[in-house]
């Protein structure tokens, strides 16, 4: 994987990005490095979506820098798929940059695409449809993954399968993940690293299992609980 110095693969320095004078993102700093899994909290509004998109250059930044080293893909918020094509076309849209046409790959990690491959993406569940666009960025052969909001939607035990789909291939395949998600229990459980966002501003950061302890993140994000 090509890394950025220091073996980091997302590096987000000092972040601004505005919509008109509306700043989603205020002086934002984090970094991921190559093999790691790091999560990213917060809540509706926080600014979650616009760093994602500004990791995939899909906004511009008013200031500040971020660097992404390696092969990124991203799992869009609310999936975005291709409804009136077929969950293999759907796939081979997410090959169209890596030049990969065969999906075998992807129906290795993921089997039930393969028996979905012929259905339309807009009749299936969202579980599947979350499914699909998870296969569709593997397509591009990533070496960091960025997830917007795995679990929106789904039910526990479809976004249990997904995140251990997730975990799996970061211990055998070295894939770095960024985990945007506003499910701090899921956050927390795969990830050993999180920052916590609130109105664009990461306001806690740091392990896992020290933020569930901290009693403004768990009476926040674990319903007052510690996890
Ligand atoms: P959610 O969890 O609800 O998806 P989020 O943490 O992903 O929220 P963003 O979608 O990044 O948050 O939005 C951050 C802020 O920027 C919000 O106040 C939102 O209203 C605003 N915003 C997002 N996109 C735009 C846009 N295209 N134009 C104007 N304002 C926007």
């Amino acid at each position: 994987m090509t890394s950025l110095r220091d073996g980091r693969v997302i590096v987000v320095e000092d972040l601004v990005v505005a919509y008109g004078t509306a700043v989603a993102l205020d002086h934002v700093t984090l970094q991921v490095g190559a093999g790691e899994m790091v999560a990213l909290l917060g809540p509706n509004g926080a600014g979650k979506s616009t760093l994602a998109n500004a990791l995939a250059g899909l906004v511009e930044p008013a200031s500040g820098t971020v660097r992404v080293g390696g092969r990124a893909a991203l799992i869009p918020e609310g999936r975005q798929l291709f409804p009136d094509l077929s969950v293999a076309d759907n796939l081979a849209l997410g090959g169209w940059r890596s030049g990969e046409r065969d999906p075998s790959a992807v129906y290795d990690v993921l089997p039930r695409l393969a028996e979905l491959a012929g259905r339309r993406a807009g009749v299936l569940s969202g579980g599947e449809q979350q499914m699909v666009a998870f296969g569709r960025a593997l397509m591009s052969r990533p070496s960091v993954l960025v997830v917007d909001e795995l679990s929106l939607g789904l039910a526990p035990g479809v976004t249990a399968d997904l995140a251990a789909h997730l975990a799996g291939l970061n211990r055998s395949r070295g894939l770095t993940v960024l985990l945007i998600e506003q499910n701090a229990r899921l956050a927390f459980e795969l990830c050993p690293r999180a920052y916590v966002l609130e109105a664009g501003r990461v306001v806690a950061e740091g392990e896992s299992a020290e933020l569930a302890g901290d009693p403004r993140v768990a009476g926040a994000y674990l319903g007052g609980s510690v996890a």
